[in-house]
C-alpha cells in the first residue's frame, strides 16, 4: 500500500501528502483544498493532479 502521494495544485505548487490523512490537505502556497479524508485513502479534489505515488 502506498503511503504518500505527490500532488500538484492548480497554482503549480507540488507537495507530498500522506495518502491516509485524516484531515483536509491544503496547498501550502495558495491554501486551496488539495484532498479530503474519506476514511481510507484521501480523495483528491478537482483541479489537483496526482503526479506520483511514493
Ligand atoms: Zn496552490
Amino acid at each position: 500500500m502506498s503511503k504518500f502521494l505527490r500532488l500538484k495544485c492548480a497554482c503549480g505548487n507540488e507537495q507530498n501528502v500522506f495518502a491516509n490523512a485524516s484531515t483536509k490537505l491544503k496547498c501550502l502556497v495558495c491554501g486551496a483544498l488539495l484532498a479530503k479524508p474519506t476514511g481510507s485513502r484521501v480523495e483528491v479534489t478537482e483541479g489537483t493532479k496526482v503526479l506520483r505515488v511514493l
